[in-house]
């Protein structure tokens, strides 16, 4: 599904990503973690389209088509979600009308019917309950005011309504209490599916004790230096991060 193959990026002359390497396929998941300031938002945001980045070098290849050369509208038609670190607020767009318009552009774009505003109404409500979002959220500016935890769930709940091929989720936990946390990890489970491919950006294990990917890899200066199954996780708990980078100066 995506093939990351010795991806250089920088941002203003600064090299970000240092030679990336990833093999995602249909069904997988994958988490990406690593210390603050390794690059992981900046390789989420590329991936999603953000034209901030020079790519200086490497390829990325998308559902056998070339990613890099893809706009992110077509991104997006295509099957890939980004959701963000921080979600940004769209004052004066319902969240209504935000994801009608969204499911409505990947429907046309694959030549499919719009939907009407019943089914859609008695979808999205149905998909509100699952994510436990009150009604009342339809109708206010997309994530406008919104508490974190909130923000979150309305993540979760365009990911649900969307139903992309590809979703990539940055720091999807941070600032969450347990329960939130709980919930989302819900969300983020009733996703998986294989036909689709789940990436996970975070930079704390918690959210990775209620999801279990199927690998784990580390990033640290812009390069992925080590990749393992979920327990990698568990140790990158118990010794920090310092215990991956001392591990590979062992084994050099
Ligand atoms: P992470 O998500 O792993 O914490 P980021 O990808 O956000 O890391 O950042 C990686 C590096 O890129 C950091 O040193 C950060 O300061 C830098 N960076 C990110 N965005 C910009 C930007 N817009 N301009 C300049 N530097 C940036
Ligand atoms: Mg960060
Ligand atoms: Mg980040």
């Amino acid at each position: 599904m995506l093939s990351i193959n010795n991806l250089h990026a920088s941002i203003d002359g600064k090299e970000i990503l240092r030679g990336i390497n990833l093999e995602v396929k249909a069904g997988e998941m994958h988490a990406i973690m690593g210390p603050n300031a390794s690059g992981k938002s900046t390789l989420a945001q590329l991936l999603a389209g953000r034209e901030l980045y020079d790519v200086t070098a490497g390829s990325v290849r998308y559902l056998g088509h070339d990613l890099l050369s893809m706009s992110p509208e077509q991104r997006a038609c295509e099957g890939m979600f980004l959701a963000f670190q921080y979600p940004v607020e769209i004052p004066g767009i319902s969240n209504a009308l935000f994801l009608k318009t969204a499911l409505n552009a990947i429907r046309k774009y694959h030549l499919q019917p719009e939907l009407d505003a019943m089914d859609f109404l008695s979808m999205v409500r149905e998909r509100m309950q699952r994510v436990g979002m009150d009604d009342a959220m339809l109708l206010r500016a997309v994530n406008e005011g919104f508490s974190g935890g909130e923000k979150k769930r309305n993540e979760i709940l365009q990911l649900s309504v969307l139903q992309p091929r590809l979703a990539i989720l940055d720091e999807t936990d941070s600032g969450l209490d347990i329960d939130a946390l709980k919930l989302i990890a819900n969300g983020i489970n009733d996703m998986r599916d294989p036909a689709r491919a789940i990436i996970l950006v975070t930079h704390y294990q918690r959210l990775l004790d209620y999801v279990v990917p199927d690998f784990v890899h580390v990033l640290s200066q812009g390069r992925i230096i080590k990749s393992g199954g979920a327990d990698l996780a568990k140790n990158l708990e118990q010794h920090g991060y310092g215990w991956v980078n001392a591990d590979e100066i062992d084994s050099e």
